[in-house]
């Protein structure tokens, strides 16, 4: 939503201060090889900037909550000193009535006692990686000696949760894990006791030349320096690499989850997808950008502030600015930035407008859109047919979860009355 002057009342900015770098090298991050973007860059954000970070996002936001997220490569690298001085800038330039939230992505490896005091004493919520069981996670989260993360991991979490802290766990479902969804939310649920799950697909677009160097992946390792070099990830082409998830995989990974989850688990587990979905089928939109009408209001800010689209486009073409030269809001509420929010919408093809949820899909994230539809249209999600599965799978209950918002009570009640199912 716009003012009339065309600034967002508020918006979610991804700061990563350690630009890409991160210690491990997991096989599948595309992030690592936006390195090349500022070669021979320290990639750590200076004193100075955090200020005018700090002070831009406080002073951009006319909504009363703000959210101050970080985000990398790996931030625990800029060390715990980084992020005191960020919670003592917040207080210094926050206006009366802010409310302030932080949240921080880690790959949880770093994380000692000092770090899950921190977060606990400053209300952090840490979005911890973590792709299910042992064989799954260390498919592709190696670190740069090529090992499995595992153990480091769990070892963090541990630390998050001696200390109670509010961790979100992020998985990405890929090659490895795509057929194990209830392995997954099992280790979850049963054996790490996580309340927030996040499921994120691993997409790896790429052009049919760059496929058998992005099959090896993305990070520059060292030995790799002298004899390979690793290509830049760029939004192009219309394959995918070895251990992106199949799309109909998707649509059963998720379907097998939901089955499990709304049978006991409503209200207790909260799985981002399913509260998404609810808030469309009850009519409030929002929440994902990646199934919202049009985005735009997510973005990523490097380590020397300059700013992009998104996230998922830090690439030359989609550079709105930089800070320190142009005040933030201003980049924001720029035409280059809203235009790239409306072009989710206004291209969607025939296909999608036609689709019976595209109330609750929108046609995906962008990024993804690079198969043709049946009628030989281009645009459409490479995730479409397991969108299509899982949104006509979980009708009946969502209606159902609906209704009983409606009425006043409780979604959770959906267990005792029985999952409706879909009729053919
Ligand atoms: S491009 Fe995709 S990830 Fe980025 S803001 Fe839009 S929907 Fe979200
Ligand atoms: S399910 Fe497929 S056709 Fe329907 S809106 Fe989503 S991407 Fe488009």
């Amino acid at each position: 939503m716009l003012t009339v002057n065309g600034t967002p009342p508020s918006f979610h900015l991804l700061a990563k201060p350690t630009g890409p770098i991160c210690n491990l090298d997991c096989s599948y991050c595309f992030f690592l090889s936006k390195e090349m973007l500022y070669p021979g860059d320290r990639f750590r954000m200076a004193d100075d900037l955090l200020e005018t970070y700090i002070a831009q996002l406080l002073e951009s936001h006319t909504a009363p909550e703000v959210m101050v997220a970080w985000q990398g490569g790996e931030p625990t690298m800029m060390g715990l000193d980084f992020f005191r001085r960020s919670v003592e800038l917040v207080e210094i330039h926050r206006r009366p009535g802010q409310r302030i939230s932080y949240s921080i992505q880690t790959n949880g490896t770093r994380l000692s006692n000092d770090w899950a005091v921190f977060f606990k004493e400053n209300g952090f919520l840490v979005g911890l990686s973590v792709d299910g069981p042992r064989e799954f996670h260390d498919a592709y989260r190696l670190d740069k000696q090529g090992k499995g993360s595992f153990d480091r991991v769990m070892a963090g979490y541990e630390m998050l949760a001696a200390r109670d802290v509010d961790v979100n766990v992020l998985c990405t479902v890929h090659a490895a894990n795509q057929d194990h969804p209830l392995d997954v939310y099992r280790f979850f649920r049963d054996e790490m006791g996580v309340q927030f799950i996040q499921f994120i697909p691993i997409v790896e677009r790429v052009t049919e030349t760059l496929l058998p160097l992005a099959n090896l992946g993305w990070a520059s390792k060292e030995d790799d320096r002298r004899t390979a070099k690793r290509p830049l990830y760029m939004q192009q082409g219309h394959h995918v690499t070895d251990r992106s998830i199949d799309a109909g995989a998707l649509g059963r990974f998720l379907t097998a989850v939901f089955d499990e989850w709304v049978r006991a688990d409503v209200g207790e587990v909260f799985v981002q997808h399913f509260d998404v979905a609810l808030g469309a089928w009850h009519g409030e939109g929002g929440g994902l950008c990646i199934f919202a009408e049009t985005c735009g209001l997510a973005l990523a800010m490097e380590h020397n502030g300059d700013l992009y689209a998104c996230d998922h486009y830090v690439e030359p073409d989609y550079l709105l600015g930089n800070i320190t030269e142009t005040p933030m809001i201003e980049l924001i509420a720029s035409e280059k930035q809203q235009a790239f929010g409306r072009a989710k919408r206004d291209t969607l093809p025939q296909y999608c407008l036609e689709c019976d949820v595209r109330f609750a899909c929108n046609g995906g994230c962008p990024r993804n859109r690079f198969i043709d539809t049946p009628a030989g249209d281009p645009g459409l999600n490479y995730l479409c047919a397991g969108y299509k599965t899982f949104f006509a799978h979980i009708d009946p209950a969502m209606k159902l979860m609906s209704r009983l918002l409606n009425q006043g009570r409780a979604p959770s009640e959906i267990s005792k009355l029985g999952v409706p199912r879909r009729t053919a």
